[in-house]
Formats: C-alpha cells, structure tokens, sequence
C-alpha cells in the first residue's frame, strides 16, 4: 500500500497535537499511515508511544534547530524530506494555523496540488477524494488533483473514527537542512492559561453556543451552565461576542473558530450563514430558539420553539435526573 504521511504537530512540552488521532485515521483509509514530526535534536522519543496507540505504521521524526523558534520551518522541511524518501500518495495537514502554512509552502515547494479545509476524504480508484462543506455549509463539494500528489489540510473534529493501535511501528530518525529561507521568527511562546476546566472549543466533541438571544452577560451563565452540565466546550454567535457577554476566543462561525463537533447546541442563536459557516458539519444540532422562522431550525435536527430561560433550565433538570 501506498505511503499517506500526515504532519503531528506537537505541544510546546513535546506532545502530540490533538488532531494528530484523525489525520492518522484518515491516513489509514487511503494508505499505510505515517507520522511526520519536526522535533527538536534528539527530541521526540515521548512521541512514539502516543502515535502508536494512533495507529501510526512508520514514525518519521525530522530533527531541527528551528522547532520552537521559526514558524512552520522545521514542519515544512521534514515533510519534504519525506515526502522525497517515500513518495506518498497523499499528505494530510490540520487545518491549524501553523498546518495551513506549511500546506501552502510544501505544495508550491513540491509542485503538488492543494485542497484545503476537507471534512473528509476517502480513495477512490487510486486517487484520494476530498470532501469539503462550503458558502457557509449549503453545498458539499468534492475535489481530487489530477495526475499529482495531493496535499489536503483537515478541519479539526471532522474525522471521528480512530486507526487500530500499531504494536510496533518503524521509527526513523534524521536530521534535516538547517537553512530555512523566510518564515516567521517565534520570539516567546505562552501557553493560554485555562480560564476553565472546559475543554477547548476548537477540537471539542461538543459545544453549547449562547447567541444575543441571552440578553445579557449575567444570563449567558446560563450557556455555561449547560455547558458544564453536558461536559461540553463553550462557544457563542459574533453578536454574543460583540455585546460583551462572552470573550472572543468562544465565536464560533467565519470569522471565530469552525468545529465539527458530536453534538452543538445553539441557544438564542438565529443562524446567519456567517454563524453557520463554523458549526454546520456538526453531527447533530440541537437549537433552542423563540422564534419559529429562524434560520438555525434549517440546519438543526433537533429544535426547541421556546424561550431558553425556560426550556434550559428543564433541560438541566432532566439531565440531572438521568445522571441520578
Ligand atoms: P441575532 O441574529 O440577533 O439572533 C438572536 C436570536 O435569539 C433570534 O433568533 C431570537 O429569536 C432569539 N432569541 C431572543 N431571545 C430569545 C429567548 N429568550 N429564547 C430563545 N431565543 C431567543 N456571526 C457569527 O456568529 N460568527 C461569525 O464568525 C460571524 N462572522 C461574520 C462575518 C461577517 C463578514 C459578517 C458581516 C457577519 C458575521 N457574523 C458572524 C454576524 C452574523 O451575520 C450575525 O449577525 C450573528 O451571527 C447573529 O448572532 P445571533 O444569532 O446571536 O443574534
């Protein structure tokens, strides 16, 4: 089978990024999957276990002097060098800051193609397809590159299987070109305090979202409080945002942050396409909404006409009862 390599990325303390599971799994679909990690000289060993239980077959660990200190530099380089020692069929990227940068650089840089922010792909006689959700969710679309090697950056929480655990995968080890053109200079790097136990919107298997709907920042404790209830991450529409109730980080839609989550539930969200731009691919969406016309009821499948000030709370109650 052919090679798929896909690009771990890693943590500031050396683990494997949260992404690094499905790019390995949808690796696994179209190919003998390998993890590509730049890792600081003589780095990466933690790396191993972890990218095993993902179902990683070969592990590739591309040592640099530039992880940590050039953006994306390292990463580009190491999935070069692969790239050029195993001829894949295709390379998997997260749709992640630093993966869409690298993306880019390593397409032009190897003549390959580009297809990016896929929900999924699958092999198709020979060739990888993508699939992508666009113009804000109404239309899936697919892609494939014609006669070349396919390089497809993956919208995080998009892909929920998971490959079977390899017991014991090759690992190779080599360090690569130290001259690294122009990138980016990281000058420090912090991680952001965890305001909360909440997980992380981005990545998260679910999310409740608090639109204007909720008035006010004292009632969109309310979100949170469902939030805490279904162990969910907490987002919110941009005029949530912009009213002050919640910070920044929270938006979910075109211009806040796009999640595929298990589940997402909107409260007083009335569903513009910008919102639904960045929680369409959601498997399920519950929306809890006062007003019968609102656009969100077209994407939910599950819908509440209702007020959230009531219909939360009884929400709540239930769930209480069935953890009882
Ligand atoms: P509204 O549209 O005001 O809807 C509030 C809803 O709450 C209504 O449907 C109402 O019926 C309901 N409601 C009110 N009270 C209650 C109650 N007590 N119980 C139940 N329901 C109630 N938006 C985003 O979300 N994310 C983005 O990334 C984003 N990017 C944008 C980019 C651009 C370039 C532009 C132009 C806009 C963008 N927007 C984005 C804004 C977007 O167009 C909408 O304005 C925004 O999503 C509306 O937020 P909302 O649904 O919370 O508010």
């Amino acid at each position: 089978m052919a090679h798929v390599l896909t690009l771990i990325e890693t943590t500031p303390a050396g683990a494997a990024g949260d992404s690094a599971g499905e790019l390995l799994a949808a690796a696994s679909r179209l190919g003998t999957p390998v993890a590509v990690a730049a890792v600081a000289p003589g780095g990466g060993e933690p790396l191993v276990a972890g990218l095993a239980s993902l179902g990683a077959q070969h592990i590739h660990l591309a040592e640099s002097e530039h992880v940590g200190r050039l953006v994306g530099a390292a990463e580009l380089e190491a999935l070069a060098v692969a790239a050029a020692a195993l001829e894949p069929a295709a390379i998997l990227v997260p749709h992640s800051v630093l993966g869409r940068e690298v993306a880019g650089r390593l397409a032009a840089r190897l003549g390959a193609g580009l297809a990016i922010d896929a929900v999924d792909v699958r092999g198709e006689d020979r060739r990888t397809v993508a699939t992508h959700s666009v113009f804000g969710g109404a239309y899936t679309v697919e892609s494939t590159v014609e006669g070349g090697l396919p390089v497809i950056t993956l919208r995080q929480g998009s892909v929920e299987d998971r490959a079977p655990a390899v017991d014991a995968p090759t690992v190779t080890r080599e360090a690569i070109p130290a001259d690294p053109g122009r990138f980016g200079t990281i000058t420090a790097i912090r991680e952001p305090s965890a305001a909360s136990s909440r997980p992380p919107l981005r990545g998260a298997e679910k999310v409740v979202s608090g639109g204007r709907g909720l008035g006010s920042k004292e009632e969109f404790v309310l979100v949170e409080q469902l939030a805490d209830a279904l162990g969910a991450a907490l987002g919110a529409s941009r005029a949530a945002v912009d009213a002050g109730y919640v910070d920044q980080s929270a938006q979910v839609g075109q211009t806040g942050v796009t999640v595929s989550p298990k589940l997402y539930v909107a409260l007083g969200i009335s569903g513009a396409i910008q919102h639904r731009a960045g929680m369409q691919t959601a498997k399920t969406i519950v929306a809890i909404n006062k007003d019968p016309d609102a656009p969100i009821f077209e994407v939910a499948d599950f819908g509440v006409v209702g007020d959230v000030f009531t219909v939360v709370p009884q929400l709540m109650e239930s769930l209480k009862e069935v953890a009882r």
